[in-house]
Protein backbone atom coordinates (compact mmCIF):
# COMPACT_ATOMS: atom_id res chain seq x y z
CA UNK A 1 0.00 0.00 0.00
CA UNK A 2 0.99 3.62 -0.51
CA UNK A 3 0.11 6.65 1.14
CA UNK A 4 -1.37 7.99 -2.03
CA UNK A 5 -3.98 4.93 -1.52
CA UNK A 6 -4.89 6.65 1.57
CA UNK A 7 -6.05 9.88 0.31
CA UNK A 8 -7.52 8.58 -3.10
CA UNK A 9 -10.01 6.17 -1.07
CA UNK A 10 -10.91 9.18 1.53
CA UNK A 11 -12.01 10.71 -1.23
CA UNK A 12 -14.03 8.01 -3.09
CA UNK A 13 -15.39 7.37 0.34
CA UNK A 14 -15.70 10.72 1.90
CA UNK A 15 -16.53 13.00 -1.27
CA UNK A 16 -17.90 16.42 -0.99
CA UNK A 17 -17.34 16.34 3.48
CA UNK A 18 -14.98 19.01 4.41
CA UNK A 19 -10.93 17.82 4.61
CA UNK A 20 -8.74 20.26 5.08
CA UNK A 21 -9.79 23.93 6.78
CA UNK A 22 -7.65 26.98 7.34
CA UNK A 23 -9.25 30.52 7.79
CA UNK A 24 -12.07 30.78 5.04
CA UNK A 25 -10.85 28.12 2.97
CA UNK A 26 -12.39 24.59 2.96
CA UNK A 27 -11.45 21.67 0.62
CA UNK A 28 -13.11 18.36 1.02
CA UNK A 29 -11.87 14.94 0.61
CA UNK A 30 -12.46 14.42 -3.23
CA UNK A 31 -10.82 17.83 -3.91
CA UNK A 32 -7.87 17.05 -1.67
CA UNK A 33 -7.22 13.92 -3.55
CA UNK A 34 -7.74 16.30 -7.15
CA UNK A 35 -5.44 18.44 -5.92
CA UNK A 36 -2.33 16.22 -5.02
CA UNK A 37 -2.95 14.46 -8.52
CA UNK A 38 -2.35 17.74 -10.28
CA UNK A 39 0.44 19.11 -8.63
CA UNK A 40 1.84 15.99 -8.38
CA UNK A 41 1.44 15.66 -12.50
CA UNK A 42 2.80 19.53 -12.26
CA UNK A 43 6.02 17.84 -10.54
CA UNK A 44 6.40 15.36 -12.64
CA UNK A 45 6.34 17.82 -15.52
CA UNK A 46 8.51 19.86 -14.59
CA UNK A 47 11.12 16.96 -14.67
CA UNK A 48 11.31 15.35 -11.18
CA UNK A 49 11.59 11.72 -10.91
CA UNK A 50 11.05 9.19 -8.57
CA UNK A 51 13.54 9.76 -5.61
CA UNK A 52 13.90 13.32 -6.00
CA UNK A 53 13.96 15.39 -2.74
CA UNK A 54 11.47 18.09 -2.47
CA UNK A 55 12.34 20.90 0.33
CA UNK A 56 8.77 22.70 1.48
CA UNK A 57 9.45 25.90 3.30
CA UNK A 58 5.68 27.04 3.75
CA UNK A 59 3.67 28.01 7.29
CA UNK A 60 0.85 26.22 8.27
CA UNK A 61 -2.28 26.17 5.44
CA UNK A 62 -3.40 23.72 3.11
CA UNK A 63 -1.28 24.44 0.24
CA UNK A 64 1.96 23.23 2.22
CA UNK A 65 -0.08 19.65 2.84
CA UNK A 66 -1.19 19.85 -0.28
CA UNK A 67 2.38 19.64 -1.34
CA UNK A 68 3.50 17.50 1.11
CA UNK A 69 0.58 14.83 -0.58
CA UNK A 70 1.37 15.97 -4.06
CA UNK A 71 5.08 15.00 -3.47
CA UNK A 72 3.90 11.63 -1.79
CA UNK A 73 1.58 10.41 -5.52
CA UNK A 74 4.76 11.64 -7.38
CA UNK A 75 7.22 9.23 -5.63
CA UNK A 76 9.22 12.45 -4.24
CA UNK A 77 10.69 12.30 -1.12
CA UNK A 78 9.02 15.23 1.26
CA UNK A 79 11.84 17.49 3.11
CA UNK A 80 9.93 19.51 5.39
CA UNK A 81 11.44 22.86 6.40
CA UNK A 82 10.18 24.77 9.59
CA UNK A 83 9.45 28.68 9.02
CA UNK A 84 10.64 29.23 11.95
CA UNK A 85 13.93 28.19 11.42
CA UNK A 86 16.58 30.86 10.11
CA UNK A 87 17.61 30.96 6.18
CA UNK A 88 20.64 29.93 7.04
CA UNK A 89 19.82 26.43 8.47
CA UNK A 90 17.56 26.62 5.80
CA UNK A 91 20.11 26.90 3.13
CA UNK A 92 22.18 24.08 5.17
CA UNK A 93 18.92 21.23 4.93
CA UNK A 94 18.01 22.06 1.27
CA UNK A 95 22.40 21.11 0.40
CA UNK A 96 22.33 18.26 2.93
CA UNK A 97 19.24 16.87 1.38
CA UNK A 98 20.37 17.67 -2.41
CA UNK A 99 17.23 18.77 -2.80
CA UNK A 100 16.44 19.30 -6.72
CA UNK A 101 12.97 21.22 -6.00
CA UNK A 102 11.87 24.07 -3.18
CA UNK A 103 8.38 24.71 -3.01
CA UNK A 104 8.13 28.27 -1.07
CA UNK A 105 6.48 30.93 0.54
CA UNK A 106 8.78 34.38 1.29
CA UNK A 107 12.09 34.82 0.11
CA UNK A 108 14.17 31.18 -0.81
CA UNK A 109 16.99 30.73 1.35
CA UNK A 110 18.78 29.00 -1.59
CA UNK A 111 18.55 28.41 -5.29
CA UNK A 112 18.03 24.67 -6.63
CA UNK A 113 16.93 23.92 -9.79
CA UNK A 114 13.16 23.81 -9.44
CA UNK A 115 11.41 26.43 -7.61
CA UNK A 116 7.92 27.16 -7.58
CA UNK A 117 6.27 30.02 -5.15
CA UNK A 118 3.64 29.23 -3.45
CA UNK A 119 1.62 32.29 -5.35
CA UNK A 120 2.29 30.05 -8.29
CA UNK A 121 0.96 26.66 -7.00
CA UNK A 122 -2.81 27.84 -7.93
CA UNK A 123 -1.62 28.00 -11.55
CA UNK A 124 0.29 25.51 -11.58
CA UNK A 125 -2.15 23.25 -10.36
CA UNK A 126 -5.32 24.36 -12.28
CA UNK A 127 -2.50 23.81 -15.57
CA UNK A 128 -1.24 20.32 -14.69
CA UNK A 129 -2.75 17.29 -16.00
CA UNK A 130 -5.84 15.84 -14.45
CA UNK A 131 -5.99 11.86 -13.42
CA UNK A 132 -4.61 10.19 -10.34
CA UNK A 133 -0.74 10.62 -9.87
CA UNK A 134 0.38 7.20 -8.69
CA UNK A 135 4.08 6.86 -8.59
CA UNK A 136 4.53 3.26 -6.07
CA UNK A 137 7.92 3.02 -4.23
CA UNK A 138 8.86 0.11 -2.39
CA UNK A 139 7.76 0.03 1.18
CA UNK A 140 11.61 0.37 2.63
CA UNK A 141 12.35 3.84 -0.11
CA UNK A 142 12.92 6.73 1.71
CA UNK A 143 9.33 8.34 1.73
CA UNK A 144 10.23 11.83 3.89
CA UNK A 145 13.22 13.35 5.71
CA UNK A 146 12.68 14.70 8.95
CA UNK A 147 15.69 16.79 10.43
CA UNK A 148 16.53 16.25 13.57
CA UNK A 149 16.33 18.61 16.24
CA UNK A 150 20.23 19.40 16.59
CA UNK A 151 20.59 19.69 19.86
CA UNK A 152 23.38 17.94 20.09
CA UNK A 153 25.17 19.32 17.33
CA UNK A 154 24.40 19.40 13.11
CA UNK A 155 20.75 18.41 12.35
CA UNK A 156 21.15 14.54 10.94
CA UNK A 157 18.21 13.69 8.35
CA UNK A 158 16.17 11.00 9.33
CA UNK A 159 14.80 8.98 6.61
CA UNK A 160 10.94 7.50 7.16
CA UNK A 161 9.40 5.19 4.66
CA UNK A 162 5.90 4.26 3.19
CA UNK A 163 6.44 1.24 5.59
CA UNK A 164 6.51 3.82 8.77
CA UNK A 165 4.32 6.14 7.80
CA UNK A 166 2.38 3.48 7.81
CA UNK A 167 3.08 2.18 10.52
CA UNK A 168 2.89 5.53 12.29
CA UNK A 169 -0.40 5.96 11.10
CA UNK A 170 -1.37 2.15 12.11
CA UNK A 171 -0.18 3.14 16.07
CA UNK A 172 -2.08 5.44 16.20
CA UNK A 173 -5.35 4.18 15.24
CA UNK A 174 -4.63 1.03 17.73
CA UNK A 175 -3.53 2.95 20.58
CA UNK A 176 -3.55 6.58 20.82
CA UNK A 177 -6.94 7.86 18.79
CA UNK A 178 -9.15 4.32 18.76
CA UNK A 179 -12.37 6.02 18.99
CA UNK A 180 -11.77 8.39 14.73
CA UNK A 181 -15.06 8.58 13.43
CA UNK A 182 -16.34 11.17 10.33
CA UNK A 183 -17.61 13.48 13.24
CA UNK A 184 -14.11 13.83 14.56
CA UNK A 185 -12.05 17.25 14.75
CA UNK A 186 -8.24 17.52 14.46
CA UNK A 187 -6.76 21.31 15.23
CA UNK A 188 -3.65 21.73 14.34
CA UNK A 189 -2.21 24.18 16.80
CA UNK A 190 1.16 23.52 16.33
CA UNK A 191 3.50 23.36 13.19
CA UNK A 192 2.51 20.51 10.86
CA UNK A 193 6.15 20.45 9.58
CA UNK A 194 6.40 18.19 12.97
CA UNK A 195 4.79 16.63 15.59
CA UNK A 196 1.16 17.44 14.65
CA UNK A 197 1.60 16.97 11.23
CA UNK A 198 1.67 13.10 12.58
CA UNK A 199 -2.32 13.11 13.43
CA UNK A 200 -3.33 14.62 9.44
CA UNK A 201 -3.52 10.57 8.33
CA UNK A 202 -5.53 9.31 10.79
CA UNK A 203 -8.16 11.68 10.89
CA UNK A 204 -7.89 11.98 6.81
CA UNK A 205 -8.62 7.89 6.87
CA UNK A 206 -11.23 8.15 8.93
CA UNK A 207 -13.80 11.36 6.89
CA UNK A 208 -12.58 13.41 10.07
CA UNK A 209 -11.71 17.32 8.96
CA UNK A 210 -8.25 18.60 9.98
CA UNK A 211 -8.61 22.14 10.42
CA UNK A 212 -5.24 24.34 10.64
CA UNK A 213 -4.33 27.40 12.98
CA UNK A 214 -2.09 29.59 10.74
CA UNK A 215 -0.34 30.22 14.32
CA UNK A 216 -0.49 29.36 17.78
CA UNK A 217 -1.94 31.56 20.55
CA UNK A 218 -4.00 30.20 23.36
CA UNK A 219 -6.88 32.92 22.24
CA UNK A 220 -6.85 31.66 18.76
CA UNK A 221 -6.70 27.83 19.47
CA UNK A 222 -9.82 28.22 22.12
CA UNK A 223 -11.31 29.93 19.66
CA UNK A 224 -10.97 27.77 17.30
CA UNK A 225 -11.43 24.67 19.15
CA UNK A 226 -14.64 26.25 19.72
CA UNK A 227 -16.26 27.17 17.05
CA UNK A 228 -14.59 23.92 15.44
CA UNK A 229 -16.04 21.70 18.13
CA UNK A 230 -12.27 20.41 17.95
CA UNK A 231 -12.08 16.95 19.30
CA UNK A 232 -8.44 16.13 18.90
CA UNK A 233 -5.14 18.45 19.48
CA UNK A 234 -1.25 17.99 19.58
CA UNK A 235 0.93 20.30 21.52
CA UNK A 236 4.50 20.44 23.09
CA UNK A 237 4.55 21.14 26.56
CA UNK A 238 5.34 24.67 26.41
CA UNK A 239 1.90 25.36 24.47
CA UNK A 240 -0.09 23.80 27.21
CA UNK A 241 1.62 26.36 30.02
CA UNK A 242 1.04 28.93 28.07
CA UNK A 243 -2.90 28.11 27.63
CA UNK A 244 -3.22 27.11 31.10
CA UNK A 245 -1.62 30.21 31.94
CA UNK A 246 -5.03 32.00 29.81
CA UNK A 247 -7.67 32.96 31.97
CA UNK A 248 -10.41 32.21 29.48
CA UNK A 249 -9.33 28.73 29.24
CA UNK A 250 -11.08 27.71 32.83
CA UNK A 251 -14.45 28.25 31.35
CA UNK A 252 -13.88 27.92 27.70
CA UNK A 253 -16.67 25.55 27.00
CA UNK A 254 -14.39 22.72 25.11
CA UNK A 255 -15.32 19.23 23.45
CA UNK A 256 -11.65 18.19 23.22
CA UNK A 257 -11.57 14.18 23.54
CA UNK A 258 -7.85 13.87 23.35
CA UNK A 259 -5.47 16.91 24.04
CA UNK A 260 -2.22 14.97 23.29
CA UNK A 261 1.32 16.15 24.20
CA UNK A 262 4.99 15.51 23.81
CA UNK A 263 8.25 15.79 22.34
CA UNK A 264 9.47 17.29 25.10
CA UNK A 265 9.06 16.47 29.15
CA UNK A 266 6.49 18.13 30.79
CA UNK A 267 6.45 19.34 34.17
CA UNK A 268 3.74 17.47 36.83
CA UNK A 269 2.93 20.81 37.99
CA UNK A 270 1.56 21.51 34.65
CA UNK A 271 0.16 18.38 33.76
CA UNK A 272 -1.64 18.47 36.90
CA UNK A 273 -2.80 22.26 36.59
CA UNK A 274 -4.00 20.95 33.28
CA UNK A 275 -6.31 18.41 34.58
CA UNK A 276 -7.62 20.10 37.17
CA UNK A 277 -8.79 22.75 34.38
CA UNK A 278 -9.84 20.35 31.39
CA UNK A 279 -10.36 17.21 32.71
CA UNK A 280 -9.00 13.37 31.84
CA UNK A 281 -8.49 14.84 27.99
CA UNK A 282 -4.81 14.02 28.50
CA UNK A 283 -2.61 11.63 26.44
CA UNK A 284 0.86 11.77 26.48
CA UNK A 285 3.04 10.59 23.48
CA UNK A 286 7.02 9.73 23.97
CA UNK A 287 8.57 9.34 20.49
CA UNK A 288 11.78 11.00 18.50
CA UNK A 289 12.39 12.13 14.71
CA UNK A 290 13.72 8.30 14.68
CA UNK A 291 10.77 6.76 15.89
CA UNK A 292 8.50 9.88 15.01
CA UNK A 293 5.74 10.18 18.23
CA UNK A 294 5.02 6.31 18.68
CA UNK A 295 7.63 4.49 21.45
CA UNK A 296 5.32 4.91 23.96
CA UNK A 297 2.10 6.78 25.11
CA UNK A 298 0.57 7.37 28.63
CA UNK A 299 -3.57 7.30 27.86
CA UNK A 300 -6.29 10.09 29.41
CA UNK A 301 -7.27 7.04 32.12
CA UNK A 302 -3.95 6.57 32.97
CA UNK A 303 -2.91 10.06 34.09
CA UNK A 304 -3.22 9.32 37.98
CA UNK A 305 -1.24 11.19 40.26
CA UNK A 306 1.20 8.47 40.82
CA UNK A 307 2.13 8.28 36.98
CA UNK A 308 2.05 11.39 36.27
CA UNK A 309 6.15 11.60 36.02
CA UNK A 310 5.78 8.57 33.45
CA UNK A 311 5.63 8.30 29.52
CA UNK A 312 3.34 5.39 29.85
CA UNK A 313 3.81 1.91 27.82
CA UNK A 314 4.77 1.01 24.53
CA UNK A 315 2.07 0.76 21.71
CA UNK A 316 0.90 -2.32 21.51
CA UNK A 317 2.91 -3.45 18.15
CA UNK A 318 6.07 -1.63 19.02
CA UNK A 319 8.78 -2.92 21.41
CA UNK A 320 10.62 -1.27 23.57
CA UNK A 321 13.82 -2.24 26.01
CA UNK A 322 16.27 -0.45 28.34
CA UNK A 323 19.55 -1.78 28.39
CA UNK A 324 22.91 -0.85 30.55
CA UNK A 325 25.88 0.39 29.16
CA UNK A 326 27.29 -3.25 28.74
CA UNK A 327 24.13 -4.33 26.33
CA UNK A 328 22.14 -5.76 29.04
CA UNK A 329 18.57 -5.44 29.17
CA UNK A 330 17.20 -3.85 32.70
CA UNK A 331 13.67 -4.98 33.87
CA UNK A 332 11.52 -2.27 36.65
CA UNK A 333 13.55 0.14 38.71
CA UNK A 334 16.98 -0.94 36.51
CA UNK A 335 18.13 2.72 35.00
CA UNK A 336 19.77 2.68 31.47
CA UNK A 337 19.39 3.37 28.10
CA UNK A 338 15.65 3.41 26.08
CA UNK A 339 15.82 1.18 22.89
CA UNK A 340 12.80 0.64 20.47
CA UNK A 341 12.70 -1.95 17.29
CA UNK A 342 9.47 -1.96 15.07
CA UNK A 343 8.56 -0.92 11.64
CA UNK A 344 7.91 2.63 13.25
CA UNK A 345 11.65 3.68 13.34
CA UNK A 346 13.62 5.12 11.15
CA UNK A 347 15.83 3.11 8.28
CA UNK A 348 18.82 5.33 8.59
CA UNK A 349 20.17 8.69 8.79
CA UNK A 350 20.98 10.44 5.64
CA UNK A 351 24.06 10.40 4.40
CA UNK A 352 25.65 9.46 7.74
CA UNK A 353 26.41 5.77 8.01
CA UNK A 354 28.63 6.22 10.82
CA UNK A 355 25.29 8.14 13.25
CA UNK A 356 23.60 5.54 11.47
CA UNK A 357 25.66 2.34 12.42
CA UNK A 358 25.55 4.00 16.19
CA UNK A 359 22.36 4.06 16.27
CA UNK A 360 20.47 1.43 14.71
CA UNK A 361 21.42 -2.21 15.66
CA UNK A 362 21.92 -4.42 12.88
CA UNK A 363 18.73 -6.50 14.20
CA UNK A 364 16.59 -3.07 14.12
CA UNK A 365 16.73 -1.79 17.51
CA UNK A 366 17.43 1.70 17.77
CA UNK A 367 19.35 3.28 20.82
CA UNK A 368 17.13 6.73 21.19
CA UNK A 369 19.83 8.64 23.72
CA UNK A 370 17.12 8.76 26.15
CA UNK A 371 17.35 7.33 29.43
CA UNK A 372 14.84 5.74 31.33
CA UNK A 373 13.70 3.05 33.67
CA UNK A 374 10.24 0.92 34.02
CA UNK A 375 8.34 0.66 37.03
CA UNK A 376 6.74 -2.71 38.28
CA UNK A 377 3.26 -1.71 36.60
CA UNK A 378 5.75 -1.53 33.16
CA UNK A 379 5.09 1.87 32.91
CA UNK A 380 8.16 3.65 31.60
CA UNK A 381 9.95 6.62 33.37
CA UNK A 382 12.56 9.03 31.34
CA UNK A 383 14.79 10.67 33.24
CA UNK A 384 16.50 12.15 31.29
CA UNK A 385 18.48 12.82 27.51
CA UNK A 386 21.87 11.01 27.80
CA UNK A 387 23.59 13.88 26.91
CA UNK A 388 22.08 16.46 29.24
CA UNK A 389 22.74 14.04 32.18
CA UNK A 390 25.14 16.48 34.45
CA UNK A 391 27.84 14.40 36.52
CA UNK A 392 28.51 16.30 39.48
CA UNK A 393 30.68 14.24 42.10
CA UNK A 394 30.54 10.69 40.55
CA UNK A 395 26.58 11.43 41.06
CA UNK A 396 24.33 11.73 38.00
CA UNK A 397 21.72 14.52 38.27
CA UNK A 398 19.03 13.99 35.68
CA UNK A 399 18.19 17.55 34.86
CA UNK A 400 14.14 17.77 34.41
CA UNK A 401 14.25 16.24 38.09
CA UNK A 402 15.81 19.47 39.14
CA UNK A 403 13.73 22.02 36.40
CA UNK A 404 10.28 19.25 37.93
CA UNK A 405 11.50 20.36 41.56
CA UNK A 406 11.56 24.58 40.10
CA UNK A 407 8.58 24.42 38.94
CA UNK A 408 6.73 23.32 41.81
CA UNK A 409 7.98 26.86 43.14
CA UNK A 410 4.60 29.25 43.11
CA UNK A 411 6.52 31.89 41.19
CA UNK A 412 8.48 29.33 38.84
CA UNK A 413 7.38 29.19 35.16
CA UNK A 414 10.04 27.74 32.81
CA UNK A 415 13.45 26.25 34.02
CA UNK A 416 16.40 24.73 32.36
CA UNK A 417 19.19 22.77 34.65
CA UNK A 418 22.56 22.42 32.75
CA UNK A 419 26.27 21.22 34.27
CA UNK A 420 28.64 23.67 33.89
CA UNK A 421 32.62 22.84 34.59
CA UNK A 422 33.48 22.73 37.85
CA UNK A 423 37.11 22.57 38.93
CA UNK A 424 36.41 19.96 42.17
CA UNK A 425 33.27 18.21 41.05
CA UNK A 426 33.69 18.12 37.48
CA UNK A 427 30.18 19.47 36.59
CA UNK A 428 28.03 21.72 39.03
CA UNK A 429 23.97 22.09 38.65
CA UNK A 430 23.27 25.62 37.30
CA UNK A 431 19.52 26.71 37.01
CA UNK A 432 17.64 29.92 34.57
CA UNK A 433 14.84 30.36 36.10
CA UNK A 434 11.49 32.75 34.24
CA UNK A 435 9.64 33.80 36.96
CA UNK A 436 6.04 35.03 37.39
CA UNK A 437 6.48 37.35 40.18
CA UNK A 438 9.06 39.31 42.18
CA UNK A 439 11.43 36.96 43.67
CA UNK A 440 15.11 36.47 44.08
CA UNK A 441 17.14 33.75 43.33
CA UNK A 442 17.97 32.99 47.06
CA UNK A 443 14.55 32.58 47.99
CA UNK A 444 14.31 30.14 44.89
CA UNK A 445 17.91 27.99 46.15
CA UNK A 446 16.46 27.99 49.60
CA UNK A 447 12.95 26.23 48.37
CA UNK A 448 15.28 23.85 46.36
CA UNK A 449 17.29 22.45 49.68
CA UNK A 450 13.99 20.74 51.18
CA UNK A 451 13.30 19.00 47.70
CA UNK A 452 16.11 18.02 46.43
CA UNK A 453 19.32 16.22 47.36
CA UNK A 454 22.43 18.18 48.27
CA UNK A 455 24.28 17.21 45.07
CA UNK A 456 20.99 17.78 43.10
CA UNK A 457 20.48 21.07 44.36
CA UNK A 458 21.74 24.27 41.50
CA UNK A 459 24.46 25.87 42.68
CA UNK A 460 23.45 29.16 40.82
CA UNK A 461 20.04 29.88 39.59
CA UNK A 462 19.64 33.30 36.89
CA UNK A 463 16.44 34.62 36.45
CA UNK A 464 16.26 35.23 32.82
CA UNK A 465 13.46 37.04 30.96
CA UNK A 466 13.49 33.64 28.32
CA UNK A 467 14.50 30.10 28.10
CA UNK A 468 15.91 29.91 24.73
CA UNK A 469 13.65 27.32 22.76
CA UNK A 470 14.08 25.53 19.45
CA UNK A 471 11.16 26.58 16.88
CA UNK A 472 9.26 23.80 17.84
CA UNK A 473 9.49 25.04 21.17
CA UNK A 474 11.80 22.90 23.06
CA UNK A 475 14.08 24.73 25.37
CA UNK A 476 17.47 24.47 24.35
CA UNK A 477 19.93 23.46 27.18
CA UNK A 478 22.73 23.54 24.90
CA UNK A 479 22.20 27.34 24.65
CA UNK A 480 21.73 28.13 28.32
CA UNK A 481 24.98 25.98 29.12
CA UNK A 482 27.04 28.05 26.67
CA UNK A 483 25.59 31.60 27.96
CA UNK A 484 25.81 30.87 31.54
CA UNK A 485 30.04 29.45 30.73
CA UNK A 486 30.47 32.05 28.85
CA UNK A 487 29.49 34.79 31.42
CA UNK A 488 31.97 33.26 33.78
CA UNK A 489 34.72 33.64 31.65
P1 LIG B 1 12.85 15.11 18.42
O1 LIG B 1 13.57 14.06 17.71
O2 LIG B 1 13.33 16.49 18.16
O3 LIG B 1 11.37 14.97 18.28
O4 LIG B 1 13.16 14.91 20.00
C1 LIG B 1 12.86 13.69 20.61
C2 LIG B 1 13.24 13.72 22.04
O5 LIG B 1 12.34 14.52 22.81
C3 LIG B 1 13.14 12.36 22.67
O6 LIG B 1 14.27 11.55 22.39
C4 LIG B 1 13.01 12.71 24.14
O7 LIG B 1 14.24 13.05 24.71
C5 LIG B 1 12.13 13.95 24.08
N1 LIG B 1 10.73 13.56 24.24
C6 LIG B 1 9.84 13.29 23.30
N2 LIG B 1 8.65 12.96 23.83
C7 LIG B 1 8.80 13.01 25.17
C8 LIG B 1 7.96 12.77 26.29
N3 LIG B 1 6.69 12.43 26.14
N4 LIG B 1 8.49 12.91 27.53
C9 LIG B 1 9.78 13.26 27.70
N5 LIG B 1 10.62 13.52 26.70
C10 LIG B 1 10.15 13.40 25.44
Amino acid sequence: MQIGDLIRRAGAQFGSAPALIHEDRVVSFAEFDELTDRLGNALLAAGLTAGDRVAVLMPNGIDGVVAYYAIAKAGLVRVPLNVRETASEHAYKIDDSQARALIHAGDPPASVEVMITADELPGLIAGALPGPCDIRREQDAPFRLAYTGGTTGKPKAVVLTTRSELAEVANFLVDLLPNLRPDSVMLHAAPITHGSGAFFLPHLVKGAPNVILPKFTSAAFLEAARKYRATTTFMVPTMIALLLEDPDTATADLTLERLCYGGAPIATSVLQRGLDLLGPVFAQLYGQAEAPLAITCLQPWEHTPERLTSAGKPYTFVEVQIRDTDGNVLGPGGVGEVLTRGPHTMSRYWRRPEATAETVEPDGWLHTGDIGRWDDDGYLHLLDRRHDVIISGGFNVYPREVEDALLTHPSVIEAAVVGLPDDKWGERVAAAVVTRSETCPEEILEFCADRLAGFKRPRAIEIWPAIPTSPVGKSLRREVRDRMAAARQ
